[in-house]
């Protein structure tokens, strides 16, 4: 009976780098404790945890895969480009992250001057909720909750920070085709994020998926709970039509969103292909 349990790869979680709430050292230790084969680190817009998710997985048999989430746009939307095993040093990538970190800070102080006006909230109380390199709206969430405005951040999420909650901003992103480019020259290998979303039955269009093959995209997170059913079914049509890799990972911010670590898991067959397609950093495996 049964054989060897399948290993378990969850190539998408989030540290207190950025919107996570554990250190990439408790988030590796979650991993280790779950029993799980693989992660890739993917905080937004940095690498800042890598060394440290290295470093906590040492002399355990988990394996981490060094990523990114990438924000970029299209048209008018917000599109997240998952970047794996690229080189952390390479100079436009480095400089393009720079931007938007530096873009979300001045973003979330400009959305916090604006709740100000209608809620006690300073923008002290969101820096003392952030690790301080990658900012953004969980964060301004954490401090509403802490001064007893809202319960959770998903409550936060639903009204006063919703993009039509009457706050909102948007912060400086690239186009999701440079986004793609860029990850694809660090040697990295692309992989959009969460396509579907927001009831949408994809967030690009075939065009635009075609010009995105083309500039390097390695595959589609196509198990991911936030993408609709419906737009499944086109992405795994996408998918086999132009020889895409799928993934399916849990997106786990630790206590801060309801995704469990391994929720949605990834085929080794899957992250082979991945691999195969970088040339930047190595998986590490201790
Ligand atoms: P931002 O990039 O600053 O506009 O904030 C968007 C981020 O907030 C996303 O990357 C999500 O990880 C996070 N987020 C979105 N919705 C929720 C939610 N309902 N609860 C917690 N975090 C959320
Ligand atoms: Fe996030
Ligand atoms: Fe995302
Ligand atoms: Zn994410």
């Amino acid at each position: 009976m049964g054989g060897m349990p399948r290993p378990s790869i969850d190539l998408h979680t989030h540290s207190s780098v950025s919107d996570g709430t554990e250190t990439p050292t408790q988030l590796v230790r979650a991993a280790i404790a779950e029993g799980l084969d693989t992660i890739a680190i993917t905080d937004h817009d940095s690498t800042a945890g890598w060394d440290e998710a290295v470093a906590a997985a040492a002399g355990s048999d988990l394996q981490i895969i060094r990523g990114i989430e990438l924000s970029t746009r299209f048209e008018w939307r917000s599109v997240h480009v998952l970047g794996y095993l690229f080189d952390p040093h390479d100079a436009e990538l480095v400089a393009e992250t720079g931007r938007i970190r530096d873009d979300r800070l001045t973003r979330a102080e400009r959305m916090v001057n604006r709740l100000a006006e209608d809620y006690d909230v300073s923008w002290d109380d969101v820096l003392a909720q952030s690790g301080g390199v990658s900012i953004g709206r969980p964060h301004i969430a954490d401090a509403l909750v802490a001064r007893g405005i809202v319960t959770t951040r998903s409550e936060a999420f639903e009204s006063i920070l919703h993009f039509r909650g009457g706050y909102y901003l948007p912060h400086a992103a690239p186009t999701v085709l440079d986004g793609v480019r860029m990850i694809a020259a660090a040697g990295g290998a692309p992989v959009i994020a969460h396509p579907a979303t927001r009831g949408r039955e994809a967030v690009i269009d075939e065009r635009m998926l075609e010009a995105l093959i083309d500039a390097g995209l390695v595959g589609l997170e196509v198990r991911h709970r936030e993408n609709t059913g419906l737009g499944r079914q086109t992405l795994e049509e996408w998918a086999r039509r132009f020889d895409l890799v799928v993934t399916g990972s849990s997106d786990y911010h630790g206590d801060g969103k309801p995704n469990r670590l391994a929720e949605n898991t990834t085929e080794p067959a899957a992250l082979e292909r991945l691999i195969a397609r970088t040339r930047g950093v190595e998986p590490v495996r201790a």
